[in-house]
């Protein structure tokens, strides 16, 4: 069982750790939670969520 989990900011597609709660820079979008390595990132998902969300789920 792995302790760390690793997310993919949505923004930049860098990779950012997951471990305490408190500390780490996420977002949710309906009923997603999104992961960022940084908060110029966050600020800019904020302007236009749509945009990556709909970038993440096209890779899948
Ligand atoms: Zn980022």
């Amino acid at each position: 069982m792995k302790h760390q989990k690793i997310a993919l900011c949505p923004v930049c597609q860098m990779q950012v750790e997951i471990q305490g709660v408190g500390r780490v820079l996420r977002t949710q979008y309906y009923q997603e939670t999104y992961y960022f390595c940084s908060e110029s990132c966050l600020r800019i998902f904020k302007k236009n969520p749509e945009d990556y969300v709909r970038r993440q789920r096209d890779r899948d």
